[in-house]
């Protein structure tokens, strides 16, 4: 029997160990972290449970289609709760939206200050779910090589690609108002970076949202991860917790197995890296293995940008504030310049709070709240020592809460607190420079420009995650897991993958 070892429990390996153990591969998962999911595992303490990282489920087709393919249904193992409405954001000048996948309730809402971009919000999902029907074999095939480019199917989609426009730039076709653009780029910040920047393909990320829904795994997205975690083990996959690997056994360039910080020594015909890819390069493979992604070369790279957390377990439960809420500062632009730069904290962040007992009251004692507070903020850069600022920016962020809502008492409620700066995901959670969304998805580290699947620097290495094609979000990772389970499979000759995308 075929083994394969995989480096992490994040989302990327759960789903790769579920395909490859349907296929009839032996998986070992070696995790470093004592529980599963990686950044999108669970926060549990005195009662309450927070999602570290995602709590926007959204297009749940990909992992949908895995469950399938291994003999399983998605929704029988999760209980997904479709939010209606699915957001609320609010603008710092007072305007607000009840953000509905109900397009006639929604242009209501954008007509209340801007009636001439409510009549373009059709139009924008008829071109959207055009783009996104060409872009889906794009993103569903791997960029191993240059050929992938010969593809009709490809051509076709490059074609509608406009590689000059940035998201706000190609929004600026339907909508006018600023603030309307801004409720449909501000997604782009899921992938960590400035709808300013971020190329237009990501319209679609909006768009999905309207089309497909936004969903809230009852339990908390880390209740998708034990989901995943149960159907690999019902599969024969062994899951290690609290297991880091220390080293990468080569033979050449071959990759023939791991050894673990505890000694242990494990043997692989193939390996998949699903750690964060440019830790994972730094601390597993020696800089002269390397040919395309040498330590040289990611130092150049541009990195996605970091998030500032609080996890606040609260007394009192806010009827009034939506399962999601986004508030958005006024000069948006000057907040994305500071994030990108990092030269400074932010003086008026942007920020996000989920409220998840709106919809799912089981995440806090009787009573009280579970609040996740997101801030986006720069990945580390020397310029902000975390360690002499956070006390100052988690005061910052208290004041900002108090701007959708929250009582100016909120810090005095608090039952359990736990903070999470750029440096901590960079030293806990093993994430080079804390940038939480990986490499940026700018045109020069897409498609083959970005990590490949079958990792072309070494023998016997693949990869899966947010790092490599087609990039982060979890649609988009469960994407890359069947993308590199196929690889894998082939080529070591394991039993077909049925999958909807072959
Ligand atoms: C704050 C935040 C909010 C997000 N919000 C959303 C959202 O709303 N919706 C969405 O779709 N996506 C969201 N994402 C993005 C993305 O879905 C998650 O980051 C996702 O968890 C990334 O998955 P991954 O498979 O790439 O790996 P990770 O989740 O990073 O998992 C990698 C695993 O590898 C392990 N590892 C590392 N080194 C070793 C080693 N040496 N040995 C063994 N194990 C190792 C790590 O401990 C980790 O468990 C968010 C991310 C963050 C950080």
């Amino acid at each position: 029997m075929r083994h394969v070892v995989i480096v992490g429990a994040g989302p990327g390996g759960l789903a790769t160990a579920m395909l490859l153990a349907a296929a009839g591969a032996r998986v070992t998962i070696l995790e470093r972290q004592p529980r599963l999911g990686g950044r999108s595992g669970t926060i549990e303490a005195d009662g309450f449970r927070f999602d570290i990282g995602p709590t926007f489920f959204l297009y749940p087709r990909p992992l949908q289609d895995i469950f399938r393919a291994c003999g399983r249904r998605l929704e029988e193992c999760v209980d997904l709760l479709r939010l209606d409405p699915q957001y609320h954001l609010r603008f710092e000048d007072g305007q607000e939206i009840h953000a509905t996948s109900q397009l006639e309730r929604m242009q209501a809402e954008i007509r209340r200050f801007a009636p001439a971009d409510a009549e373009a919000l059709p139009q924008f999902m008829a071109d959207n779910r055009r783009k996104l029907a060409a872009f889906r074999p794009v993103l569903e095939r791997p960029f191993t090589s240059l050929s992938a480019f010969l593809d009709p199917a490809v051509i076709k989609a490059l074609a509608l690609l406009r590689p000059t426009r940035s998201v706000d730039s190609d929004l600026t076709r339907h909508f006018k108002d600023s603030r309307v653009r801004l409720a449909f780029s501000f997604q782009s910040k899921y992938l960590g970076m400035s709808p300013f920047q971020c190329p237009s393909l990501f319209t679609i990320l909006s768009f999905i949202e309207y089309e497909y829904g936004v969903f809230h795994p009852r339990g908390g997205c880390g209740a998708v991860m034990q989901a995943m975690a149960a159907a690999a083990g019902e599969m024969g996959a062994e899951i290690r917790l609290a297991d880091p690997v220390q080293e990468i056994l080569f033979k050449g360039r071959r990759a023939v197995g791991v050894r673990t910080e505890a000694g242990t020594e494990l043997r692989a015909d193939a390996l998949v890296l699903n750690a964060d890819f440019a830790h994972a390069m730094t601390a597993l493979v020696p800089d002269r293995l390397r040919r395309r992604w040498t330590n040289r070369r990611l130092a150049g790279k541009k990195f996605s940008c970091s998030t500032f957390m609080m996890y606040l377990g609260v007394d009192g439960r806010f009827p009034d504030l939506a399962h999601h809420t986004i508030w958005l500062a006024h000069d948006y632009a000057r907040n994305i310049a500071e994030i990108q730069t990092g030269r400074s904290l932010p003086v008026n962040p942007s920020f996000y709070v989920q409220n998840a007992c709106a919809t799912d009251p089981g995440q806090a004692p009787d009573g009280c709240s579970a609040l996740y507070v997101l801030v986006p903020v720069a990945h580390r850069t020397p310029h902000i020592d975390w360690a002499a600022r956070r006390a100052e920016f988690r005061a910052l962020a208290f004041r900002q809460l108090t701007r959708i809502g929250l009582p100016a008492d909120l810090e005095r409620r608090i039952r359990f607190e736990r903070i999470v700066t750029p440096a901590d995901w960079e030293q806990d959670m093993a994430i080079h420079r804390g940038a939480t969304f990986n490499l940026a998805h700018s045109m020069d580290q897409m498609l083959h420009l970005r990590p490949h699947n079958q990792f072309e620097d070494l023998e016997g290495v693949y990869l899966v995650g947010g790092g490599t094609h087609p990039g982060s979000g979890l649609p988009a990772i469960f994407e890359s897991a069947r993308i590199t389970a196929r690889l894998v499979s082939g080529n070591l000759g394991l039993g077909q993958l049925r999958m909807a995308a072959e």
